[in-house]
């Protein structure tokens, strides 16, 4: 990867002091707070989503950031602050957004799995929808909103069953995939749900998958959508709004990622003459390219067929590169004069498949910054503690101003909840 690589990131540049994000050098981030840390750009969380807007404009629509993508507090917050709505997949996620300050009825829930306690706190919050996926949850939303003495707004998520051309991980649209319902099953479920006492049709919801950069499949899904809005108007059966989820994907590396306004083209053209609310889901191109991970070199290890560069950040921190082959640019922080070596830059975890970049001409040596770009979605959110590993801490940055969004974790608090066995027994 040479130097004069294009950003991905729209907040990022280079300067003699090195990287700067937004009005911040990375090294004063690392110095401050330590490494390995998630850098995130509060202007390009807000162009980001502003994007969606301006492409919008004045259309009926909502946008609902997919809480998954990234759920720090700070990161939702903007968002709210912003008027977003959200969509979240968990009770987890639905306590993170109203914390963050987020309102309820605009919190629209998917999700294969909700358990009944998850459907009451919803309820109990006043979301905007539910997004069910199957049958069976069909009859228990209903049965817990009738214990409750609540109607629950209800959208079927359907599978438009058109391929998102993505990888198999993360393609959600087929018939193959547990999400959603089977197309040529809609019908029915709807009328089951228009009969339901304690349910009220509000919608239709569809997510094809991740990642994607062509709109064509978008596209084809939302007029399979509005084909079967169109059959269930003719049935008396009126729905409010059509959620076409998220999936834009973003450039990592040299993809030509679609830019909104290219992306909702189409779509809008659809819904032109069309009285339904639209709403989106994104995720990944909200807070992907407004995140970076931090991480310092500990170790150079040379070796006859590979050269390692072994960081303070691992699998356990960004899990992309090991789950699907997520690829990230990586930059060293502060360039330096020195030949540059091919190197993979793997993490201290006890894993082969515990790797950040693979074959990276990179000049460093032990001690250096090195930035992972692109990683404001699905880093910090798949998170985990393997090795016992304390997590990353997170800061936040607007303009000159650094924020310390959630701070990194102490190794006590990993097994704060565990108990040893005392030595004998009673
Ligand atoms: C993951 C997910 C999203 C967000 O997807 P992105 O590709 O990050 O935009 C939206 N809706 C649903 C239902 C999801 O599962």
């Amino acid at each position: 990867m040479s130097q004069e690589f294009p950003l991905p990131m729209p907040t990022l540049a280079r300067s003699p002091q090195g990287l700067l994000i937004e009005q911040v050098a990375l090294t004063d981030i690392a110095a401050r707070f330590g490494t390995p840390v998630y850098v995130y750009s509060r202007a390009a969380l807000t162009e980001a989503f502003d994007a969606y807007r301006r492409a919008l404009g004045a259309r009926r629509s909502l946008v609902c950031c997919a809480v998954k993508a990234n759920s720090n507090l700070g990161v939702l917050s903007v968002f709210a602050q912003l008027g977003a709505g959200f969509d979240i997949v968990s009770g987890g996620e639905l306590a993170r957004v109203l914390a963050a300050g987020g309102r309820a009825d605009r919190v629209v829930f998917s999700g294969v799995g909700k358990s009944r306690t998850e459907m009451r706190q919803a309820l109990e919050a006043g979301i905007r929808c539910f997004n069910v996926e199957s049958a069976a949850e069909l009859e228990r939303l209903n049965e817990v909103a009738a214990q409750m003495g609540r109607t629950a707004p209800v959208a079927l998520r359907v599978n438009p069953d058109v391929d998102a051309k993505t990888h198999p991980y993360i393609s959600t649209g087929l018939k193959s995939n547990k999400f959603g319902v089977a197309f040529g099953e809609a019908l029915a479920l709807y009328r089951r749900a228009a009969a339901l006492p304690h349910l009220r049709v509000c919608g239709i919801a569809c997510h094809i998958g991740s990642q994607l950069l062509d709109a064509a499949p978008m596209a084809e899904a939302a007029s399979r959508m509005l084909g079967l809005v169109d059959r269930l108007a003719a049935e008396g059966i009126r729905l409010e709004h059509v959620d076409l989820g998220g999936g834009l994907g973003i450039r990592y590396r040299d993809e030509a990622a679609p830019t909104v306004d290219a992306y909702l083209a189409p779509l809008l053209e659809l819904f032109k003459d069309r009285p339904e609310e639209l709403c989106f889901e994104p995720g990944r191109s909200l807070t992907g390219n407004a995140g970076l991970l931090l991480t310092r070199v500990e170790y150079l290890k040379p070796g006859e067929e590979k050269n390692f560069a072994i960081v303070d950040a691992a699998m356990n921190d960004l899990l992309r590169p090991s789950l699907y082959s997520g690829w990230h640019a990586v930059m060293e922080v502060v360039a330096r004069d020195a030949p540059r070596r091919t190197v993979d830059v793997v993490g201290p975890i006890c894993e082969s498949g515990d790797f950040l970049a693979r074959d990276r001409d990179l000049a460093v040596e032990e001690g250096d910054l090195l930035a992972l770009l692109s990683a404001g979605a699905y880093g910090m959110s798949m998170s985990s503690n393997y090795n016992s590993r304390p997590r990353a801490a997170e800061v936040l940055v607007d303009g000159r101003e650094i924020h310390l969004v959630r701070a990194r974790e102490t190794v006590e608090s990993l097994y704060a909840l565990e108990c040893p066995l005392s030595s004998s027994r009673s």
